[in-house]
């Protein structure tokens, strides 16, 4: 059977574990969270009731995103489910023993569209947020699938995603230098401008800056100093293979660590 995109990338993480013994919790959380996610993705098949092209291509020229929270297939029972294994989950990686609170369905939907409004893609504090958010993403990524073929997103140049409207929090360069930004979320990659900042749209030279990093400078820390937001970038051309999107953004917690210590979020 053909692997998935996630499975891939748990074993991109199973190696991962190998050679830093010392994170061997932290990427077994992100193995765990996306396996989670992948028996969620399995079940859901629901086509999306998407409005014609051309009132989705109007929407994309008026710069706004596609996705509303109505169009995501949740079913409060299993949504419910999910949210209270992922909420374990992370509860025993922080090595609390804190009672995991019951959460009546409907106050849980009432919270994830909340969080689908909040398209900030800064780590959060509230492990709640946090977990629905991890819930969310394959009804988000099933949704932008379908959504992609019917967009031409080459002008958008926006930092928010063309078809959910979060924020990127990874980005990488193609063979051409082209930046092409990673929905924090759904996972829809569109582009962006070689240099500026998608957070602020912050372009002065002066504020912008960005560090190469990795054993083969085949990485990259944008910071702005308008902003102190950063974003971290993996350079194709250097790497010299696509990287994994998905395992990628995980493996690179030593530059989360590195903008962190210097200010930026
Ligand atoms: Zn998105
Ligand atoms: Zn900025």
């Amino acid at each position: 059977m053909q692997q998935t995109f996630r499975q891939k990338a748990i074993l991109q993480l199973e190696e991962a574990k190998k050679k830093e013994l010392a994170l061997s919790s932290y990427y077994q959380l992100y193995q765990d969270l996306l396996q989670i996610q992948e028996e969620v993705a399995g079940n859901i098949s629901t086509s999306l009731d998407l409005v014609d092209e051309s009132v989705m291509n109007d929407r994309l020229h008026s710069g706004k995103p596609q996705l509303s929270f109505e169009h995501l297939p949740i079913d409060p029972h299993l949504f419910a489910n999910q949210v209270h294994r992922i909420m374990t989950l992370l509860l025993a990686y922080q090595g609390d023993e804190v009672e995991i609170p019951v959460l009546k369905e409907d106050e849980l939907i009432e919270k994830a569209h909340q969080c689908f409004q909040e398209t900030q893609s800064m780590e959060k504090g509230d492990l709640l947020q946090l977990a629905i958010e991890q819930a969310l993403m394959p009804y988000l990524e099933h949704a932008a699938r379908q959504v992609m073929p019917h967009l031409d997103t080459k002008k958008w140049l926006r930092g928010n995603c063309p078809c959910c409207g979060a924020e990127s929090n990874f980005s990488y360069l193609e063979a051409e230098g082209t930046r092409i930004l990673v929905c924090s979320r759904c996972r829809y990659q569109w582009r962006y401008r070689r240099t500026g900042c998608p957070y602020c749209n912050n372009i002065d030279p002066k504020t912008l800056r960005f560090y190469p990093a990795g054993e083969k400078k085949s990485h990259r820390l944008y910071v702005c100093d308008h902003c102190k937001r950063y974003l971290k970038a993996v350079d194709q051309r250097v790497a010299g293979t696509a990287v994994d999107l998905i395992a990628e953004p995980i493996l690179t917690w030593s530059l989360d660590r590195a903008a962190r210590e210097k200010g930026y979020q």
